[in-house]
């Protein structure tokens, strides 16, 4: 299979916009930049970003072990997922197949992008149903949507049946992998040369603390990459926000100093949800949130928030009948949110 049959034909003929700085190299003293309107007065912030987003991108091939073309920086994994759309999906004539429940934004971008949703339901216990998923595959599915570990049930799909899909699905594959930081299971990124069909999506929303800066990345063959730089557009993630990912990229033990905090008041939670006698179930999570099946989760949700604490109410999505999806907070947090269930009658 070529990847590059798959993309929509005026992308393929695509000449993108050349930015004044596309032959941006590190930006020297000596040069005197006259090329693009900006204002001469330094304030940190006066002149465009890089728009290839080198010195981010090398530190992470370092850290991820993928070469700097196999990469791509998104204004948060959301415009990663809409730049996908665009590449492949010719509006009105293609489809793609999603996996509720899952993440919201798939069928969003979707409709955003005038492309026809076929639903394939999880297997209850949340995983993949992968006979049903092929039958759904038309000759116009242009992207598969696999979220691992699943937003909003927690769990890692499983990794057999995804090997399968990316073998006999002749089109994208997309692994979001917007919590495998907090995942027992291993990122599929070093199986990226495995298959040319895989993209594989990630955020420093999550994990890495940085919700607020935007910035999302996306792993694919060279070819897919060259694709998506062509149609992105040229400043997609600001200044700021390269230094500052940049800066905290060079210190990874923060990241695993938050995760492991993070899952290990996880299971704080867990045992103390366990405790409260409406809960009636707690769905097994690889990720920083729990899924928590209550009597009624109209009722817990209201009753949470007139205390101050706010949690997702998932109950229109299927398999999730009066289940709150309940990120794990800071102890303090956490305290407070069991006081309160305990509280409530
Ligand atoms: C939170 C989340 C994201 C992150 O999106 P950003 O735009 O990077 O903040 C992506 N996918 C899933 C499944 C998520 O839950």
């Amino acid at each position: 299979m070529n990847v590059l049959d798959l993309v929509r034909d005026n992308v393929r003929a695509l000449k993108p916009y050349a930015s004044a700085r596309d032959d941006f190299k590190k930006r020297s003293k000596n040069y005197i930049y006259l090329d693009a309107n900006e204002n001469p007065f330094n304030n940190g912030v006066n002149r465009y970003p890089d728009p290839q987003q080198l010195d981010l991108k090398s530190m992470l091939s370092i850290q991820k072990e993928v070469s700097v073309a196999q990469i791509l920086l998104g204004n948060g994994s959301d415009e990663v997922l809409d730049l996908i759309f665009r590449a492949f999906c010719n509006p009105n004539k293609d489809n793609v197949i999603i996996l509720p429940p899952t993440y919201g934004m798939y069928e969003v971008l979707a409709n955003i992008n005038d492309v026809e949703v076929k639903k394939v339901n999880l297997l209850p216990g949340f995983d993949l149903d992968v006979d049903k998923i092929l039958k759904a595959i038309s000759a116009c599915s242009k992207i598969l949507f696999i979220c691992s570990p699943n937003n909003p049930s927690g769990n890692n799909l499983n990794e057999t049946a995804i090997e399968n899909l990316l073998l006999k699905f002749n089109g994208i594959v997309v692994i979001d992998e917007a919590y495998i930081e907090f995942s027992q299971h291993k990122s599929w990124l070093n199986r990226l040369n495995d298959f040319p069909n895989l993209i594989i999506t990630q955020t420093f929303s999550k994990a890495y603390a940085m919700a607020g800066l935007r910035l999302g990345t996306c792993y694919a063959s060279r070819e897919i990459i060259t694709i998506l730089n062509k149609i992105k557009p040229p400043y997609n993630i600001n200044s700021l926000t390269q230094e500052t990912v940049l800066k905290y990229l060079s210190k990874p033990s923060l990241v695993k100093q938050h995760v492991t905090k993070i899952l290990s008041e996880k299971d704080r939670l867990l045992t103390m949800l366990n405790k409260v006698p409406f809960v009636k179930k707690l769905y097994p999570s690889d990720a920083n949130f729990i899924l928590v099946q209550v009597d009624d989760a109209q009722k817990r949700h209201q009753q949470l928030a007139d205390k101050g604490i706010i949690t997702r109410n998932r109950s229109c999505h299927y398999l999730c009948d009066n289940c709150l999806r309940i990120t794990v907070g800071s102890p303090e947090d956490n305290n407070e949110l069991i006081q309160t269930l305990n509280s409530i009658k």
